[in-house]
């Protein structure tokens, strides 16, 4: 890195910090590259990614292919019982998690939408985090109402698995197939978490995507209407992202993670 880059990231990075430090509501939109520090591979790659993205060494799994074929439900649980050992192995909550948790005080609310699925924010100690994509650590009927489902811890789906094959997996009330309860390709996203999550950003000082591309739509439509509605808006992110030619991009740090709380407790 150049002296002046140094020099302007460094800045870039204390102008967040006072930003954050001022504000009594800040918004995290946090990808990927969050987690990639706990030791857990990331979909696509970009954005800090240290492991193989998971999409490079097999097929995204398609919503309607789970439903209809008991063959790609068989390879979907085999999948998600190794997926179960990286989660068992990952490190748990790492700097970035249990900084943004330490950033809720009595005086400042830290609200946190995150793309991923691993539950890391909330062990990291957050407790307002809205997973618009799911959490892996849950399994659920694909069917049942939300209000009336009954939810399965992983370990104990992954032991049903491994004691029954596939044909166990279905729900004790409708006899559904039961899915982790994550929004797979195909499958829609929750409107209404993203309608509030877009009024929580709107009604935030501050907004900070994190460790993010921010390709993945209708997610990452959430920071950006905030940002063209004015509201402050900084990226953290190493390497391009697709709101990099966006206006209102109020300040923007391509760095990782690690280097961007290192240079934040320095200044
Ligand atoms: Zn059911």
């Amino acid at each position: 890195m150049l002296l002046s880059e140094e020099v302007f990231l460094r800045e870039t990075v204390r102008e967040i910090k006072k930003a954050i430090l001022g504000a009594k509501r800040v918004f995290f939109f946090t990808g990927a590259g969050v987690s990639t520090e706990s030791g857990l591979p990331d979909y696509r790659g970009g954005a800090g990614s240290a492991k193989t993205p998971i999409w490079s060494r097999r097929e995204p799994f398609d919503f309607n292919t789970f439903k209809r074929s008991k063959d790609a439900r068989r390879e979907y649980w085999e999948f998600y019982v190794d997926f179960a050992k990286d989660l068992r192995s990952c490190s748990g909550p790492n700097i970035t998690h249990r900084m943004i948790s330490s950033l809720s005080t009595d005086e400042r609310q830290v609200i946190v939408v995150t793309q991923n699925i691993d539950g890391l924010h909330q062990l990291a100690g957050s407790n307002n985090v809205i997973e618009i994509h799911g959490n892996c650590r849950q399994v659920s009927c694909i069917n049942c109402k939300p209000g009336k489902l009954k939810k399965l811890c992983i370990s104990d789906a992954v032991k049903m698995f491994e004691s029954g094959g596939v044909d166990v997996m279905t729900c004790e009330f409708c006899r559904k197939p039961l899915k982790p309860n994550t929004i797979s390709f195909g499958q829609e996203v929750d409107k209404n978490l993203i309608i509030s999550s877009r009024q929580t950003a709107f009604q935030s000082d501050i907004v900070v995507s994190m460790g993010t591309t921010l390709k993945v739509t209708p997610a990452a439509d959430i920071p950006a209407a905030a940002a063209l509605a004015e509201i402050p808006y900084a990226i953290v992110t190493k390497g391009p992202t697709d709101h990099d030619t966006i206006p209102f991009v109020t300040w923007r740090a391509d760095c990782d993670l690690c280097e961007f709380w290192r240079i934040w407790e320095s200044v």
